[in-house]
């Protein structure tokens, strides 16, 4: 398993999904890149969460908050005294870890990843918030935070859309955006860095209901995750303990995937009560209370969190998708094939057109049903190569189709499809081949 993830940086690098940040000065440790595929990638994941977060739904609506938000809020929130993990040097390498994160000898002494030696002294609190100067002016008054997390700006933001949006309870805000944390030991590829994108949805309700409106959540968010093509088997619930709680939760369930290097995180869903609401309705000494005209009663609203990485969830996707298998070649003996057995929605590039030469007369009705597709779904267009070895540079990126146009095409006007997993051919005329598409795409 350990190589299945050094498989997947290599292809990801290979094919433009992600790559080393700054990689013409030596790189930047936990900064990646995401080229063209990656975009695509991502753009269809936030898609997909979008869709089931807001566009399906009734009760909630959406929310672009500023990255730099006064720092108010996280002294508020919180994050200022309390935003930390546990620091440990090792006495020998004097390399810096996450002390939750170390493993252990027989006898209970945690070991240096780097050295070996079991020399770590008392651990200190290390604020993991990003630090910055707003303005010409550096000094105290001037300190602004990147923020940690994107839910501050639901809660700050809470009576402003609840009233402009017309929302009676229960109702959530959500949102997507890039977090920023000063972590300790970012690795694992995209899993862990000090930059990412966060997808997050805080959920509004009345006092009392909020145990039932986090199970619910917790089954949406876990039927996501199955939708998208997640197996099963590699995702389970992981209840936290009252020790491993955050400093603003009342009970919280890690959605945890089987990545190559163990069972982790993949989405945090938190019941928050009404700490947030309470902590800067007394802060910033505005009423954040919400009026319920069926009761007459007005109460601070609990809040129900989900919260999953994107960068977290395109690496899962990854993860679970790729696979290499035997596959039979055109000269009837078996080669290896490479596939990304992404879910179709999320695949980067839907339809790929491949004319079988490029001769001149096959380019202009390639090139013509290239526009036919193309304003559909992303594409890709390749004349480049034997057809066999295109079809493998397709699968190794998850297209699920490949549609040939070939010498016949200029006779019968029909082109062939061959669908990526069962490798299957269908041969249709150029005409139903939007129809044909939309009905699997
Ligand atoms: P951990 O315990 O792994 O540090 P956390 O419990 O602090 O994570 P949350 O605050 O619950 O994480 O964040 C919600 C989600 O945001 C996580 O489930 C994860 O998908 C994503 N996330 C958090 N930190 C990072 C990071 N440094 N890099 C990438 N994604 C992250």
């Amino acid at each position: 398993m350990p190589d299945l993830i050094d498989d997947i940086i290599s292809l990801a690098k290979r094919r433009g999904i992600a790559f080393q940040s700054s990689e013409i000065y030596g790189g930047l440790r936990s900064s990646w890149d995401y080229g063209p595929l990656g975009v695509e990638l991502r753009r269809n994941i936030r898609a997909a969460w979008w869709r089931s977060m807001v566009q399906l739904r009734d009760d909630v609506v959406g929310l672009e908050a500023a990255i730099i938000m006064s720092p108010l809020v996280w002294e508020a929130s919180g994050h200022v005294a309390g935003f930390s993990d546990p620091l440990v040097e090792c006495g020998n390498c004097h390399r810096r870890y996450r002390a939750d994160h170390l493993q252990h000898d027989e006898a209970g002494a945690a070991k240096c990843p780097s050295c070996g030696a079991s020399s770590f002294g008392e651990a200190k609190q290390f604020n993991l918030m990003f630090k910055t100067q707003m303005g010409p002016v550096e000094d105290e008054g001037a300190i602004a935070y990147l923020r940690p997390e994107t839910a501050q700006g639901m809660f700050v933001d809470f009576t402003t859309v609840q009233t402009v949006a017309r929302r009676k309870l229960p109702f959530g805000i959500a949102q997507i955006g890039k977090s920023f944390r000063n972590e300790i030991t970012p690795g694992n590829f995209i899993f862990r860095t000090r930059e990412f994108e966060q997808m997050e949805m805080e959920f509004f309700v009345k006092p009392g209901t909020d145990d039932e409106w986090f199970e619910r959540w917790k089954e949406h968010r876990m039927a996501w995750c199955l939708d998208l093509g997640l197996s099963k088997d590699r995702l389970r619930f992981h209840d936290h303990e009252p020790d491993e709680l955050a400093h603003y939760a009342k009970t919280a369930t890690d959605i945890e995937y089987a990545f190559p290097f163990g069972w982790s995180e993949l989405e945090g869903i938190h019941n928050r009560t009404d700490f947030d609401l309470s902590a800067h309705q007394q802060a910033s000494g505005q009423d954040l209370s919400y009026f319920e005209q069926e009761t007459e009663e007005r109460y601070l609203p609990y809040v129900v969190e989900t919260a999953i990485g994107l960068d977290r969830m395109l690496l899962a996707c990854l993860c679970d998708a790729y696979r290499v298998e035997e596959a039979p070649t055109a000269k009837g003996d078996t080669d290896k094939r490479t596939v990304l057995g992404l879910d179709r929605s999320l695949a980067p590039i839907k339809v790929a057109v491949l004319p079988l030469s490029r001769k001149d007369t096959l380019v202009p009705e390639a090139r013509r049903i290239h526009a036919l597709v193309k304003t559909e779904w992303m594409t890709q267009y390749d004349d480049a190569g034997a057809i066999g070895r295109r079809y493998r540079r397709q699968d190794e990126v998850g297209t699920p189709f490949c549609v040939t146009v070939d010498f016949d095409t200029l006779e019968d006007a029909q082109v062939t499809v061959r669908e990526r997993d069962t490798m299957s051919q269908d041969r249709l005329p150029a005409g139903n081949l939007v129809a044909y598409l939309k009905e699997r795409l």
